[in-house]
């Protein structure tokens, strides 16, 4: 199918793009997903606003303790940078599980946030990373905790006249211990289930322990108890409390049997992977 007809307009500062946005635009990012919905007729805006030439809205940053994403940074480069390696490993374990190369050459980090299907990667890492998320609009900018933006399915806290500018999360220390696994069916493919996860270690112990699955609900499901079994380091206790943390819905991919059943693998796999020293 081709798109419903739209206008285009190229935006040349951040400014020029929250002027342009209204409620029935979109903005262009990589367009990996956008493009996709607009072909399906799943999505008809009047209007595309194309950010990819707006400056100071990219790029890679150690500000103080926090790693700063900028929006337009495409995955292809959180993936090679060395910054994001150093800095926030788990995004670095999580990259090569986003599409492919093309889809990781053209999209953004900013596009995945802000498109938040619940079976991506970014989003779960942002929510285990503890991380917050930038927008600027017409009242100005504002900071979202990770925790409180994902809203539901397909759903941030993103108004339709807001841009997201960059994404924000606590550069690791040397007690930073971070877990990724997912089953796809094939390599690229979105996840069937998966599990993005991140603690500090105390001596032989746990601390402060995220677990955040993804393809398991409407958004990035966090596993509170099993958070808390795994503190206290039994990893037994955390996978049978995950019956009580996720209630996955079947989907096209999997039963939701199948995929708590996935859940619990991918949480013996993280759990070891949390144990272990980084070297
Ligand atoms: C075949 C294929 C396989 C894929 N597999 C995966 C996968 O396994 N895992 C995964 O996570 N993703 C996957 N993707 C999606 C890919 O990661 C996309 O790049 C990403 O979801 C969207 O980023 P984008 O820059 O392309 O955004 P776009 O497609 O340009 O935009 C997506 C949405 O976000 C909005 N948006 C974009 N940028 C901003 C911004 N800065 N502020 C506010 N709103 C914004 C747009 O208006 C639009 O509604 C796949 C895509 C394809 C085509």
């Amino acid at each position: 199918m081709k798109p419903a007809p739209f206008r285009y307009e190229k935006a040349r500062t951040l400014d020029h793009a929250i002027e342009l946005i209204a409620d029935d635009a979109r903005l262009l990012a990589g367009g990996q997903s956008l493009i996709a919905t607009l072909n399906m007729r799943l999505s008809h805006p009047a209007l595309l606003v194309d950010i990819n030439g707006i400056d100071g809205i990219d790029g890679i940053t150690l500000k103080g303790s926090q790693l700063q994403i900028g929006a337009l940074t495409r995955h292809a480069q959180a993936e090679r940078s060395a910054e994001v390696a150093r800095h926030a490993p788990l995004i670095a374990l999580a990259m090569p599980h986003i599409g492919h190369p093309a889809i990781r050459n053209r999209g953004t980090v900013g596009g995945s946030i802000a498109f938040a299907d619940p079976a991506a990667e970014l989003p779960a890492c942002l929510v285990a990373l503890d991380g917050e998320v930038d927008l600027a609009g017409p009242q100005g900018r504002r900071t979202v905790k990770a925790d409180d933006f994902f809203k539901g399915l397909f759903e941030t806290a993103l108004t339709p006249r807001e841009v997201l500018t960059s994404i924000r999360v606590p550069a690791a220390g040397a007690n930073t211990r971070v877990g990724f696994a997912e089953f796809a069916r094939r390599h690229g493919d979105y996840a069937m289930a998966g599990l993005a996860a991140c603690a500090r270690a105390d001596g032989k112990r746990l601390g402060d322990v995220r677990l955040a699955y993804f393809g398991v609900g409407t958004k990035p499901v966090r596993a509170r108890q099993a958070e808390a079994a795994l503190s206290g380091g039994d990893i037994e206790a955390a996978v049978g409390a995950l019956g009580s943390d996720l209630d996955p819905p079947d989907d096209v991919q999997a039963s939701g049997a199948v995929k708590r059943h996935l859940a619990g693998v991918l949480l013996r796999r993280v759990a070891k992977q949390l144990m272990e020293a980084r070297p």
